[in-house]
């Protein structure tokens, strides 16, 4: 039989881009396997939720979706406050949506304020590959691997959340890399904690 899970993980994804790209499509494609022609600005719900086995471990990822909101960008500090990593989306066939990330990249930076911003794990997805062929593109592959490069080196990842491809890929990585990251951050803290003053009685060593 197998082993069970050694350890449960919650990771808060958030998934910023123009409305209209297809936020709520991924997530929904990814999650309950549907996809929707119609135009739906919001799915009624904060957050969907699913879970993933990455390497023995137990992942719940709480995907939070704008629900339409991006318009205004003004998503409030709730939607960002302990974002594990983000996801962000363009639309290959609108340059607009994709000149745009740099604002939705700081943005998010600004917003959930993370300690060390260039490590922090953000994926871009260029999704709608599949509109006409591919015959409507207007943003090259290579223009944005090299937004990738510009931003630390970021994965990035060409989608359609109507035709399911490339969906769970995506989110996989992400779950991975930040899985790595709080990984990263435990040791860091750990080191930062032992290299501090001991108070009498406390006990010396790693508490895992
Ligand atoms: P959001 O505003 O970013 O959440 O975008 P939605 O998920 O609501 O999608 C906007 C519109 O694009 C909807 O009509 C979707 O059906 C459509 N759409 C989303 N993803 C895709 C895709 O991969 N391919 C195609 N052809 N249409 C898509
Ligand atoms: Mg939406």
């Amino acid at each position: 039989m197998a082993m069970a899970p050694r350890r449960r993980t919650l990771l808060k994804v958030i998934v910023l881009g123009d409305s209209g790209v297809g936020k709520t499509s991924l997530m929904n494609q990814y999650v309950n396997k549907k996809f929707s022609q119609q135009y739906k600005a919001t799915i009624g719900a904060d957050f969907l939720t699913k879970e993933v086995l990455i390497e023995d471990r137990l992942v719940t990822l709480q995907i939070w979706d704008t629900a339409g909101q991006e318009r205004f960008q003004s998503l409030g500090v709730a939607f960002y406050r302990g974002a594990d990593c983000c996801v962000l989306v363009y639309d290959v066939n609108a340059k607009r949506t994709f000149n745009t990330l740099g604002t939705w990249h700081d943005e998010f930076i600004n917003q959930a304020g993370p300690s060390d911003p260039k490590q922090f794990p953000f994926i871009l997805v260029g999704n709608k590959v599949d509109l006409d062929a591919g015959s409507r593109r207007v943003v090259p592959e290579k223009k944005a691997k090299d937004w990738c490069v510009s931003k630390g080196d970021i994965p990035y990842f060409e989608t359609s959340a109507k035709d399911d491809y490339n969906v769970d890929p995506a989110f996989l990585c992400i779950a991975k890399l930040a899985l790595e990251h709080e990984h990263d951050q435990d040791i860091y803290f750990n080191s930062v904690a032992e290299q501090g003053p001991k108070t009498e009685g406390q006990t010396s060593g790693c508490a895992c």
